[in-house]
């Protein structure tokens, strides 16, 4: 057998035992690089595919090896290497006929999809293009779950986390997966302000059984940022009834929002309810590792790989958003491109200062910092600036003052002159009872996590 049957053979039965979606994400361009003396070095295209391996599936690949052979393994280690540079000929998925081949080849080879039949899925968000690490580990393991089993394992689904955490690409992910499993399946995504939008032109033009055809007799229902229903009487009533109705008949019904569900200000408590019903689960900010392992993988799918002493650099300095992450990454690559010129830590520097956050952070001003805050919480900036101290305006008020100290290093007497003329000790003691209340309040944190990333969403 050579090492390439070998671990062909391996990956056959451990497809059999792992989720389709782990088992690509997982063993996708891996191989045997040398297989002596009972000792294996497998090949493996990522640090974090390494570091996932070695943590979760170690022995499973051992006790297979092991059945493979029938000879004992004493030692399997792992090297991280583009699978084209160190084994013959790749034996692993996409290159052999391999039972694996279908899998590998209908993630490249579907046709882009817009909106026919009212579905309308981006087929580069899949499982397998999605970076699984601490802060998305439970919600991506929930959407496989819902994959495995629609409309019984978590009804709803329900996804919460800040700006451009991968929400809208894990539950797209559930319905590219869905269709290729089963390509009869009518798979419904929408913003929920298109949702919106839809029920009310329904309603003006009189289409209202159009638009019931569309939502309610669909097999699964994405509906992406559902917070924007709040305070929308009319379509919340709509929505009610359209979410009754799929699951009354086992349909799958997934959202997103940027908040739990119960943080959702002008939302009936009937939906609040029903959102609890399945299960809940968040994503937050990535790790610095995994913050590498997306760079790499988004070099990979670009073809334009960097070093990684590189891709950690720009890891460092993107911390809380992976679509400014993805974007650094792409003005890099641009860059590089236009000037034909290979990528060094100078040139790079050069291009990330004139687009990083650094910038962004200049341009926010006091006044839009307070607005961000107040929209958040459902607020005018007349409460906010105002003299009441009931706990629903004091709280977001002293958030602001620490944000303002925080984010826009002002002095305590410049913050009291912006919230209305307080006083600096105000502005310093709002400062100090957040600083304090952050390490016990989970909920507190949340909200002051989510509130950065907003600050700098638009500037960016
Ligand atoms: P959200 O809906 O939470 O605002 P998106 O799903 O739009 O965020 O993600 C923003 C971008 O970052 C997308 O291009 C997405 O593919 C990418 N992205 C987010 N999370 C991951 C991840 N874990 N692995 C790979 N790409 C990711
Ligand atoms: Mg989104």
């Amino acid at each position: 057998m050579t090492n390439g049957e070998i671990w062909q053979a391996v990956l056959g039965e451990l497809e059999l035992t792992i989720s389709k979606a782990n088992f690509v994400t997982w063993f996708k361009n891996t191989g045997v690089v040398s297989y002596q003396d009972g000792h294996v070095l497998l090949c493996v295209p990522n640090t974090f595919t390494k570091a996932w391996l070695e943590k979760k599936y170690h022995h499973l690949i051992i006790k297979s090896l092991e059945r493979i052979t029938g000879k004992p393994l004493r030692r399997l280690e792992y090297k991280i290497d583009n699978i084209k540079n160190v084994v013959e000929q790749p034996p692993a998925l996409a290159t052999t006929s391999s039972p694996t081949r279908s899998l590998e080849t209908s993630f490249v080879s579907r046709p882009p999809t817009n909106d026919h039949g009212g579905f309308s899925l981006n087929p580069k968000y899949t499982f397998e293009s999605f970076v699984v690490g601490k802060s998305s580990e439970l919600a991506y393991a929930a959407a496989q779950a819902v994959v495995t089993r629609p409309g019984v394992a978590y009804n709803p689904l329900f996804i919460y986390g800040g700006v451009g955490l991968g929400k809208t690409h894990l539950i797209q992910a559930v319905g590219n997966e869905l269709r290729r499993n089963n390509p009869q399946l009518t798979v419904v995504y929408v913003s929920a302000e298109k949702f919106s939008n839809d029920f009310i032109t329904s309603i003006k033009e009189k289409t209202t059984k159009d638009f019931l055809a569309r939502y309610r007799t669909t097999d699964l229902l994405l509906i992406d940022d559902i917070q924007f229903i709040a305070g929308k009487e009319g379509t919340q009533e709509s929505f009610f009834h359209t979410f009754n109705e799929l699951h009354q008949q086992n349909k799958q019904v997934i959202l997103t929002s940027d908040r739990p569900p119960k943080a959702i200000p002008a939302l009936e408590d009937r939906l609040k309810s029903r959102f609890e019903w399945g299960m809940i689960a968040d994503v937050s900010t990535p790790d610095f590792e995994t913050r590498v392992a997306i760079l790499e993988r988004k070099c990979l799918e670009k073809n334009f790989p960097l070093p990684i002493k590189t891709l950690q650099f720009i890891a460092s300095n993107f911390q809380s958003n992976i679509r400014e992450l993805e974007g650094a990454l792409n003005k890099i690559i641009v860059f590089h491109q236009l000037k034909n010129c290979v990528p060094t830590l100078e040139t790079i520097k050069e291009v990330l200062i004139s687009a990083s956050t650094v910038s962004a952070r200049q341009s926010l001003t006091p006044r839009q910092l307070l607005e961000v805050v107040g929209q958040f919480y459902s607020l005018t900036t007349d409460d906010i600036l105002s003299k009441n101290r009931e706990k629903k305006i004091s709280l977001p008020r002293q958030i602001i003052m620490f944000l303002m100290r925080e984010e826009l290093k002002m002095s305590y007497p410049a913050i009291g002159d912006e919230l209305g003329g307080r006083d600096h000790t105000t502005a310093m003691h709002a400062h100090e009872k957040i600083v304090r209340e952050l390490n016990q309040d989970l909920k507190l944190k949340q909200d002051v996590d989510l509130l950065k990333q907003r600050l700098y969403v638009n500037n960016v």
